[in-house]
């Protein structure tokens, strides 16, 4: 086993000074051929080369053409034949344009002496590239001025003259490789491996002088295909994506020839030069098999037509070996604040990299502090990989530098990149934020306990002067505990499970539905690299592409089914209360959103810090004045939560809307115009920043996919249609209710509008996407933005109006399946599993993957399903202890006789107690919110 070592230029310099020395003794001690020079192309190009011929040949190049072709020997045949390596580039140039090092492709030819067509393939690889060059072709400069083709067009010399396969020792020396040598059932690998000059030379050859190359092709003659690794194994190699997608394009745009790994696509093979380049060099390697047609001699037809399509995919792997590695990017390094460091990465190369690590060093290569974890990074794909850097400190001199493997095989070279200075940013480290943010968990603890002793004092004095007045019945109607405790882990457990009769079951179903909506679509998309630590899931990108799992790309619609349902409770219970008092309780309404909205969002924010590693907890303030939405989406603390932000602000404005339209007769038309209203809002925002029209997931983190989430995708004024097709629904449902339901038993038109939108919610859970729209026009594209959450809106809420008041069978059916009692726990529990789910993915899904996928190997997608099922449970699981502990408790609260100290009812109490209670049918205003 030969051992590789460091940068190869000094070692090949010396070997290519050596051997320029050897060539020009070589060739000018071979008169005799010198004399056959002349012989003409057009006889050469219907004849195979003999050893001799190919001499003349390869010397004619070095000759004609210095600039490009060096001709070296790399060494002897058994009988002693040179082994003559072209090396063909633009020696003008040292380095590419751009100063990098030239890409290196490595090609040979002739290890079966009697597989003529392979070799001359080789030869035609040459022959193209140098007269392409003479020529001016512009490709072919360009291939030249950017990459070194270093090309053997004959190992097998001695064997070529005999027209036999093996050499003179007649040993096949396509087996005679040091990796897994004679291992296999296979013919004459030589007595050991590399015993024969031959397969030594050309290993050396490769070690000394292009242990970097990022292709080699090695050719023969048999059955027409190309084999990648591995001969020795049936599995794909490490690196099949690269692979797959080499296949894939040739096969698509260049030619059908069968691309496939050696075992499966040949036969088993061990020793051979593919798997020994691929599996101790750590090439990207193929074997190139022309077909075997080669014993038609005499045919008029020239080789290099004859071969015109085997060259073409030559050129196209020639061209793009640029891609055929892994190249790290980075778009972004932040140094800070706090003790981590964040890299951004995209891999522009075809080749996946694992085991990655940033490291921190000085100009002379000491290393300063390296990151803890090693990351991979896939494909011409990007991460976001965040490091602990509590060790590291910058020094005048260092810089960052990336430390990485070309490819997944093991044996891949490994590269150290510099990370461009002006890419660093180091955010400046504030004390005082440091501190609030490492204690704003204690800070809002503080508050809470503060709060709630501050209540408890002023509950229990208002219970003793009052006490008397307190009818005695009127506690346990109310639904406070039994026993008249707030805290009663039992009625809450009770409660959890048990449906008051006057909650509305098809709204328990809708909204139990947009939960777990909305739970499976993030399970699925927080599976995306960027949270997996660079782990690739199949199943995660599949997803994008089978039709089948579109619904789950559509999850976020599930935010859009809590707007519908939001409006139309808050609507109907501000319009019931104005219809009955012609005014509105806002104290009362306040407060009662307050208690249940606020507290147990402060627990999920402490909770938050934990989970989130205190990420942008400095901005909790935000999230506390529900202001959290017109942040960055970059800059928010829980960013999920600026659903909630939308439905407080919708809180501040719909009952003003509402008082104001109570007595007009145009309430539909107004509403219908703020509907209009908000489409062209829409618009307005898209153009006025310049986003564009599609938004694809794919593009997550980019400043595009960033644009369009600041400014149309959390804020009100974008997104208030779902909320107000459900207040103009809860204005039917109260207003008109004697009218619709006559509607919906009508038969007339009914069938036909209910029909159509359980379709058009279909379709949308399902197909109506807008990267169908990717073709259509850019108008197309901006008008199906303006209004398309709102067609799925305003579709649901006919259905949930059908499934209220409708007496026919299919409104039976859905009343049916939303009634559901599987489902009422859930709607319970939507909330805070809202508040929970983001932040339990988002620390449990980078942990569990680089855990499973990464140390243990455990198969990606088996990992993502269990991932998903995981990390939902752990949400309810979660969801249910605040329910019990803080959610059900301060809903009780609000029955409290304090409460109406807060609502300026107090005096009410004692004497008008069913003014307190919820009518029959009103539906209960715990409004779960997205
Ligand atoms: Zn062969």
């Amino acid at each position: 086993m030969i051992v590789r070592h460091g940068p190869p230029s000094g070692a090949m310099r010396r070997w290519v000074a050596l051997l320029v020395f050897s060539s020009l003794a070589a060739s000018s001690a071979s008169p005799a051929v010198s004399a056959q020079i002349s012989q003409p192309d057009i006889i050469q190009e219907h004849w195979y080369h003999s050893y001799a011929t190919l001499t003349l040949d390869v010397n004619a190049w070095e000759d004609e053409y210095p600039e490009i072709v060096k001709l070296l020997v790399v060494g002897q045949t058994e009988m002693g034949r040179n082994l003559w390596m072209l090396q063909i580039s633009d020696w003008s140039q040292e380095n590419r344009p751009d100063g990098a090092a030239k890409e290196v492709v490595y090609i040979d030819g002739g290890h079966h002496g009697n597989e003529h067509l392979g070799t001359e393939l080789a030869f035609l690889v040459a022959e193209h590239y140098i007269e392409g060059w003479a020529d001016g072709d512009q490709t072919v400069l360009d291939v030249l001025a950017t990459t070194e083709l270093h090309i053997l067009i004959m190992l097998n010399a001695d064997g070529n003259d005999f027209d036999t396969r093996w050499n003179i020792n007649q040993v096949d020396l396509n087996r005679n490789y040091d990796h897994y040598w004679n291992t296999c059932p296979t013919t004459q690998p030589g007595s050991a491996a590399f015993s024969e000059s031959e397969t030594l030379a050309n290993s050396e050859y490769m070690n000394e002088v292009v242990p970097h190359a990022d292709l080699y092709i090695t050719m023969h003659t048999g059955v027409w295909i190309m084999l990648y690794p591995w001969g020795k194994w049936p599995e794909q190699p490490s690196d099949w994506e690269m692979y797959h997608s080499i296949r894939d394009e040739v096969n698509s745009n260049i030619s059908e020839i069968p691309i496939r790994n050696a075992n499966q696509g040949l036969y088993p093979n061990c020793g051979t030069s593919r798997d020994y380049g691929y599996g101790v060099m750590g090439f990207p390697t193929f074997t190139f098999e022309t077909d075997d047609e080669q014993f038609l001699l005499g045919s008029v037809e020239a080789i290099s037509d004859r071969l015109g399509e085997e060259l073409d995919v030559m050129e196209y792997l020639i061209e793009n070996v640029w891609y055929w590695r892994a190249r790290l990017h980075v778009s972004s390094l932040d140094v800070g604040p706090g003790d981590s460091v964040t890299l951004s990465v995209d891999n522009l190369g075809h080749a996946s990299t694992q085991n990655a690590s940033l490291h921190y060093e000085t100009s002379e290569g000491e290393v300063l502090w390296h990151s803890d974890v090693r990351f991979a990074v896939n494909a011409s794909n990007s991460t976001t990989v965040t490091f602990d850097a509590s060790n590291l400190t910058l020094a005048d001199g260092g810089g960052f530098f990336l430390h990485y493997q070309k490819r997944v095989i093991d044996s891949s070279m490994w590269v150290r990149e510099e990370v461009p200075a002006e890419i660093v940013t180091t955010k400046a480290q504030s004390d005082s934020i440091g501190f609030f943010s490492g204690n704003i968990g204690l800070v809002f603890l503080f508050a809470v306990v503060l709060l709630s002793g501050i209540a408890a004092w002023l509950g229990r004095e208002e219970s003793g002067a009052n006490g008397d007045s307190v009818d005695p019945g009127f506690e346990s109607i109310l639904h406070i505990g039994d026993d008249g405790r707030i805290f009663d882990t039992k009625a809450s457990i009770h409660d959890l499970f048990h449906r008051p009769s006057f909650h509305e079951p098809v709204v328990d179903g809708v909204r139990a539905i947009a939960v777990l909506w909305v739970l499976l679509f993030h399970a699925w998309f927080f599976q995306n690299p960027k949270w997996t630590n660079g782990h690739m899931i199949p199943l995660y990108e599949s997803v994008f592409e089978n039709p089948m799992f579109l619904w789950l790309v559509q999850g976020g619609l599930g935010v859009d089914m809590f707007f519908v349902i939001s409006g139309f409770l808050i609507g109907a219970i501000i319009l019931k209360e104005i219809n009955r008092s012609d005014g509105m309780n806002m104290r009362r309404f306040y407060a009662r959103r307050f208690l249940r909205l606020v507290p147990v969002y402060v627990v999920a924010m402490m909770a938050a810090i934990f989970f989130l590693d205190g990420s942008n907890a400095e901005n909790a303030w935000a999230n506390l004045l529900y202001v959290n939405n017109f942040l960055s989406i970059d800059d928010q603390f829980m960013g999920w939560c600026w659903s909630l932000a939308i439905e407080e602000q919708f809180y501040l404005v719909a009952p003003l809307f509402l008082l104001l339209m109570r007595k007009s007769e145009s309430f539909l038309q107004w509403s219908v115009a703020l509907m209009a209203l908000g489409w062209m809002l829409r618009i307005f925002s898209l153009e006025y920043h310049d986003l564009p029209t599609l938004w694809d997931f794919r593009d997550l983190g980019s400043e595009a996919w960033i644009g369009r989430f600041d400014h149309t995708y959390d804020n009100f004024y974008t997104r208030y249609g779902g909320l107000l097709i459900g207040v103009i629904a809860a204005w039917i449902h109260v207003n008109r209710k004697a009218e619709v339901e006559e509607y919906f038993n009508s038969r007339k038109l009914a069938p036909l509008l209910i029909s159509s939108c359980a379709l058009l919610v279909f379709l949308f859970a399902t197909f109506l996407e807008q990267r169908h729209l990717a073709d259509s026009s850019y108008y197309v594209q901006l008008s199906w933005y303006a209004i398309e959450k709102d067609l799925f809106g305003g579709s649901l809420a006919v259905l949930i109006m059908c499934a209220l008041h409708s007496k026919d069978s299919i409104a039976g059916a859905l009343r049916g399946i939303l009634s559901s009692r599987i489902l009422y726990p859930i709607a319970q529990l939507s909330y805070s599993a809202y508040l929970m789910h983001e932040m339990v993915m988002i620390w449990l899904f980078p942990i569990s993957s680089e855990f499973f996928i990464g140390a243990m190997g455990v198969a990606p997608n088996v990992v993502f399903v269990v991932n998903s099922i995981v990390s939902i449970l752990l949400t309810l699981i979660s969801a249910a202890i605040l329910y019990v502990t803080i959610e059900r408790p301060c809903m009780r609260f609000r029955k409290h006789p304090f409460m109406s100290r807060i609502d300026g009812t107090a005096k009410v109490i004692g004497d008008s107690k069913p003014k307190r209670r919820a009518p029959a049918g009103v539906i209960e205003a715990e409004v779960v919110t997205s």
